[in-house]
């Protein structure tokens, strides 16, 4: 009984923290800036507007230690609406390789490549 209430709490913490949203604003501001200036450069007003309210969901997970990929809705459904159709419009970027991936004009997930310390940074808060 003890432990089962232990683990309702544990479970409700975990749940707490879930929901804390998690915006790449907050998390990333420099990022979140050069990201919104990239996609703007691009021609794409709309998702570049959408920057601010971008929540970083979960951290690639690849073991590639170049990777420094998120999802901002949750993974598996970013999977499921990419199956459905999607597009990835390269940035332009001083540093590593940068797109966003795009499902009916929502960003789902941006890849980042050769940022060592957004890697690090990211899977901090989506841990
Ligand atoms: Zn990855």
């Amino acid at each position: 009984m003890v432990l089962a209430v232990a683990f309702a709490v544990v479970a409700a913490a975990h749940v707490l923290r879930r929901r804390a949203k998690r915006l790449l604003r907050d998390v990333e501001p420099q990022f979140a800036t050069e990201l919104g200036a990239a996609l703007r450069k691009a021609g794409e007003p709309g998702l570049a507007a959408s920057v601010f309210r971008l929540v970083v969901e979960n951290a690639c997970g690849c073991d590639d230690p170049d990777c420094a990929s998120f999802y901002t809705v949750p993974r598996l459904k970013a999977r499921s609406l990419w199956l459905g159709g999607g597009r990835t419009v390269r940035l332009e970027s001083d540093r590593g390789t940068l797109a966003a991936d795009v499902v009916d004009g929502t960003i789902v997930s941006v890849e980042v490549l050769g940022r060592p310390e957004l890697r690090s940074s990211l899977l901090e808060y989506t841990r």
